[in-house]
């Protein structure tokens, strides 16, 4: 029996977060060896969301207040890690508070959110067409830019020689003028 026919089984063919019925999908909880007791069976919607968290929906997830009662290992970690994306919604917390993960369950839903957190800073800086900026690469201003604190506006076309890269993978920083400024990489082309 595949995995896939595996979790229909055990779902009842529906999605073990949501209960939707329609568009279903295995999605392996990371870190997965792949099988049956690591993996979930979810819809489209869900797995959409999921997928692109600028999209969540936090009403759809309260039937999370249900999924993180399953008696599947595999469904408990992937509503804890729900319930902590959405906490700043207040009632999530609330239930994550409620919630009893075993410690390898547990160990096991951090490790996905430890994931998460690595993705963050491994974000790589892009210009406004895309393109990775690393760190030396000369660009060009695709706008005027107002600079901070001074009385020169950075025109469009300025090259900005041998960029640093910095923390935050939305800017740069480059010598514009003589003068070290932040600027932002969506503003940026690659030169
Ligand atoms: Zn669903």
């Amino acid at each position: 029996m595949s995995v896939e026919q595996a979790l229909i089984a055990r779902s009842g063919n529906k999605c073990e977060l949501c209960g939707a019925e329609h568009d279903l999908s295995v999605f392996e909880v990371t870190p997965s060896d792949g099988s049956e007791e690591q993996s979930v069976l979810i819809c489209g919607t869900c797995k959409s969301q999921m997928e692109d968290p600028s999209t969540l929906d936090a009403n759809h997830w309260r039937c999370l207040n249900d999924s993180m009662w399953s008696p599947t290992l595999a469904v408990q970690v992937l509503s804890y890690r729900m319930l902590h994306a959405l906490r700043a919604e207040g009632w999530p917390q609330d239930l994550l508070d409620m919630m009893y993960l075993e410690d390898d369950a547990k160990a096991w839903a951090d490790a996905g959110l430890a994931e998460e957190d690595d993705d963050d800073d491994t974000l790589p800086t892009k210009d406004s067409n895309g393109t990775v900026l690393n760190e030396g690469d000369d660009v060009t201003l695709i706008k005027d830019l107002d600079v901070k604190g001074t009385n020169f506006t950075a025109k469009r076309g300025t090259l900005v020689k041998n960029i640093h890269l910095t923390d935050n993978p939305l800017h740069i920083e480059g010598r514009v003028n003589g003068t070290q400024l932040v600027l932002v990489a969506a503003f940026m082309k690659k030169a």
